[in-house]
């Protein structure tokens, strides 16, 4: 394994935790990022920022870097970069993985609306209350941008948004993981009759849903995208590392 070169699509956990177990073993790894975040977490291991210019960049990008393995450990909300990654391993001819962490489910006391997208989120939010939690991150704000006058909204993101946004709101610069002791106050300081957020999974943003349960606040909740047919998922970076080892020498 050791002259293997293994290009992980990364921003999330997964992606980091994977790098680190990568790295540990002495491949050599590349991370990419998109570049989104002013400062972002780096992982372990080589990391490159910003877009390839579409699948065929990407592709590209495989054969001239020659990258024997490709992961996507992107966000399961970031549809586009996926099915590039799968376009360009078709065309570089490179085995691609897609690392998931598994969607929420929906326990006893959850009062949970399902939406196929923002902008069907944005459109159930006056039936359900006035003060939204909104939490799917600052690049979705404009679904939201036409809301209701009535709806107010307090956004929480990493940096922060830009136009179009909803024109009431106040926003919270913060990044997970976040305390359930903490989204209770938040809940209650704002007087929250509404969250909406995106299934993404995961232990580090889990604390707002039971804070919503406890409370009885409603969430929409925004479906993920599939994830590109044909394409194996891992759930997590343990599986992924199972999945490289079953490859064999590449
Ligand atoms: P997206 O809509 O799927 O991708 C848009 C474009 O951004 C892609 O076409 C690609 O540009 C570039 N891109 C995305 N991820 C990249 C990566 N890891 N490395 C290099 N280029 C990348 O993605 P998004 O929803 O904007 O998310 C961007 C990044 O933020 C992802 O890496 C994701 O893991 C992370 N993230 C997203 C969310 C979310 O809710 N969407 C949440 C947390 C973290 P080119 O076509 O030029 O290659």
């Amino acid at each position: 394994m050791d002259r293997t070169h293994i290009l992980v699509l990364g921003g999330t956990t997964e992606a980091r935790a994977l790098a680190g177990a990568l790295h540990a073993r002495g491949v050599r790894l590349t991370t990419s990022l998109a570049g989104r975040v002013a400062a972002p977490r780096l992982p372990e291991g080589e990391v490159r920022i910003g877009g390839f210019g579409g699948a065929e960049g990407l592709a590209a990008w495989l054969r001239g870097h020659r990258v024997d393995v490709l992961i996507d450990a992107t966000h399961p909300f970031a549809g586009t970069i996926s099915f590039n990654a799968a376009r360009a391993a078709g065309l570089a001819h490179v085995p691609l993985l897609a690392l998931r962490r598994p969607g929420w489910a929906p326990v006893e006391g959850d009062i949970w609306h399902s939406a196929g997208s923002l902008e069907e989120a944005a459109r159930a939010l006056p039936a359900l209350g006035r003060r939204v939690f909104l939490t799917t991150g600052r690049m979705g704000l404009a679904a939201f941008a036409d809301a209701d006058d009535a709806l107010w909204f307090l956004v929480r993101s990493v940096d922060p948004p830009e136009p179009p946004h909803p024109a009431r709101m106040e926003v919270l610069l913060d990044r997970g993981p976040f305390t359930l002791d903490g989204e209770r106050a938040l809940l209650r300081g704002h007087r929250v009759d509404v969250l909406v957020t995106k299934d993404s999974g995961g232990a580090a943003t889990v604390p707002k849903l039971t804070a919503a349960r406890e409370a009885g606040v409603p969430v929409v909740i925004v479906r993920r995208p599939p994830v590109p047919d044909g394409v194996p998922v891992a759930t997590t970076p343990e599986e992924a590392l199972a999945w490289v080892d079953g490859l064999g020498p590449v």
